[in-house]
């Protein structure tokens, strides 16, 4: 299969005539087309469907075309020969460009549709004029795309049996399927303190020598998910009765169902099982 080619950029063309790439949105859902069996991203002809490029957003380009995100007019007859994949299968089932190009747009489209109006004097805000911003043409304040930081962590202890790992499930999660510690970072927080409090809160211990492992944009709607391993430094697990059905230690040898591995989560899982393996 052709390997694609995405060179981001937030400032498109000044004119765009015919095709273009798109991520093309009805509601929720994302028009692809398909390359080999796997979704890709389609070219459409901007003038057919009435799109207005000054309402999408340049994303850069995807082989050496415009590529935009863009939701399809109301009334719009729907594109032929496309077919609508909801943006959790298309990371399931897309390649990552194609799932990062969308889920991108995905969270522009959505900022873009929240933020409407100045949240201070109430101005429909208007494009800024060099970032990708909103900016209030009265007050002059400056909306950027909100992003969520999101603290992940998988907690670890090795003892004389081995080596353990913290997973925890929450009610509705997948049957069976046990997960990492995540939330949010709060206002004025570290990053540390945050998964430290997280951790503490959400199942009762406390951990030592957290390891950046790395991070993944994750679109519903906006989380930056940053995921660290730690090391158990002590107390017994409590799970969290409000958020968590279940928190317990689980051998490395005997663990449960885990996530898809186009989650962070089951990379850090992996990383770290690799890691408590190597001899020591
Ligand atoms: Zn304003």
């Amino acid at each position: 299969m052709r390997q694609s080619v995405f060179v981001p950029g937030h400032r498109g063309p000044a004119q765009v005539e015919g095709e273009v790439a798109c991520c093309l949105f009805h509601g929720n859902r994302v028009f692809i087309t398909r390359d080999g069996g796997r979704p890709a991203l389609p070219r459409v002809d901007v003038e057919f469907y009435g799109i207005a490029l000054d309402t999408a957003h340049y994303l850069g380009t995807l082989d050496g075309i415009p590529c935009y995100g863009m939701a399809l007019p109301h009334g719009a007859a729907l594109p032929e020969g496309l077919e609508l994949l909801g943006m959790r299968a298309l990371i399931l089932e897309g390649d990552e460009l194609a799932a990062g190009i969308a889920g991108q747009a995905f969270q522009l489209l959505e900022w873009a549709r929240t933020h409407r109006h100045c949240g201070c004097c109430g101005q429909p805000t208007l494009p800024h004029a060099a970032d990708r911003a909103l900016e209030c043409p009265d007050c002059k304040l400056v909306f950027y795309p909100r992003i969520s930081p999101v603290m992940m962590a998988l907690v670890y202890r090795r003892n004389d049996n081995g080596s353990e790992l913290l997973l925890t499930r929450k009610a509705g999660y997948a049957e069976g399927r046990y997960t990492v510690v995540a939330g949010f970072v709060e206002a004025g927080e570290s990053l540390e303190q945050c998964l430290a409090r997280e951790v503490k809160e959400e199942v009762g211990v406390d951990i030592r020598n957290p390891r950046y492992f790395g991070s993944q944009p994750w679109p519903f709607p906006n989380s930056l998910v940053m995921a660290f391993s730690a090391e158990w430094a002590g107390g017994e697990v409590v799970p969290d009765g409000t958020e968590l059905e279940d928190a317990r230690w689980f051998s490395i040898d005997a663990l449960p169902d885990l996530p898809e591995a186009v989650h962070i989560s089951r990379l850090l899982i992996d990383d770290t099982l690799a890691h408590l393996r190597k001899p020591r």
